[in-house]
């Protein structure tokens, strides 16, 4: 439970913290930074608001305009010819979610920006989100959580309940329930692109897509040969369209995969791999890059800058 006093007074350690952070911002001359956002929406769905998924395109463009004004955006073009100049920063989104297309190109165009979207292609075509339906039974069905409390080992119960939710798991527990619970996850989920969306985007110049395995199910919990199909067959679906760039973001991008697997994919032609664990990256000529999310929290400047350093700091708070 969040204490009241923490709630108000957050903000306030955030701000100043982020200001002073600011003055330490010249280490990022020579690094690259990188974005990660999910949807961008007005009327955002239950999922992108109950997991901070969304910024609204007010403070979407405001975030944008920080980062114009912070940083020099390359597109993936440049990231993957090495050429990345002082102060390098990078826009990328996940998923697939209609407020890319409708909401975030435009205002990204405003300011003439490139970005990145990685998409699931599964999704896409009409399939079940599998992050949403994990999160739904996870969130929603108190029989699902029971049913996992009575499946998981004393180690797994541990760990988020989603990093659990195998495919084999899932599925088994649906047909014991005898529902696919579709119509829900989907409302829950809320609107994706569709292959429409992303063939007329694909024309524009600021648009790159990457991928992000054909659905989202949890690296960790695939087998090698799973963990390739997925991979490969989003590729073979992404590969019709001019502004793909053979670059991966891992679904769950945290705790969520293990080194080997990262290095299998590599072995197999990913060209740059991506994880969401909230770092800069100081090497800027690793293919193994980190992200950063910005979310409806960071409305300020200062909180902005306090989220680039918190990570860092509290690595160094654990040493
Ligand atoms: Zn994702």
């Amino acid at each position: 439970m969040t204490m009241p006093w923490k709630k108000s007074i957050e903000p306030i350690i955030k701000n100043s913290l982020g200001f002073l952070f600011r003055a330490f911002s010249g280490v990022l001359k020579d690094a690259i930074t990188i974005f990660v956002y999910h949807d961008v929406s007005d009327s955002p769905s239950e999922f992108s608001r109950s997991h901070d998924l969304n910024v609204r395109p007010s403070l979407f463009e405001e975030q944008i305009k920080f980062i114009k004004k912070n940083f020099n955006v390359i597109s993936p073009h440049h990231l993957l010819r090495g050429e990345i100049p002082h102060r390098a920063a990078l826009i990328t989104f996940d998923d697939g979610f209609i407020g890319y297309f409708k909401n975030a190109i435009k205002i990204l165009e405003k300011y003439d920006l490139p970005s990145i979207i990685f998409l699931n292609m599964g999704p896409i075509k009409g399939e079940v989100f599998w992050s949403g339906l994990i999160t739904y039974l996870c969130d929603k069905r108190s029989d699902f959580k029971s049913y996992l409390q009575e499946t998981l080992s004393k180690e797994a119960k541990k760990k988020p309940l989603f990093l659990s939710c195998s495919r084999d798991l899932v599925e088994s527990y649906m047909k014991s329930v005898g529902e696919s619970f579709a119509e829900e996850v989907h409302q829950f989920v809320g609107e994706f692109a569709g292959e429409k969306d992303l063939l007329e985007a694909s024309r524009n110049p600021l648009v790159f897509y990457g991928n992000h395995s054909y659905n989202h199910y949890v690296p960790l919990l695939l087998s090698d040969e799973e963990l390739l199909k997925t991979y490969n067959r989003n590729a073979r679906e992404l590969e019709k369209y001019d502004n793909y760039r053979n670059i991966l973001s891992l679904p769950f991008g945290r705790s969520s995969f293990s080194h080997e697997q990262v290095h299998l994919l590599f072995k197999n032609g990913a060209k740059k791999i991506f994880q969401s664990s909230g770092k800069i990256n100081f090497d800027r000529s690793s293919n193994f890059l980190d992200r950063i999310a910005l979310t409806s929290d960071h409305d300020s400047p200062s909180k902005i800058w306090f989220q680039f350093f918190q990570r860092q700091l509290r690595e160094i708070a654990t040493l």
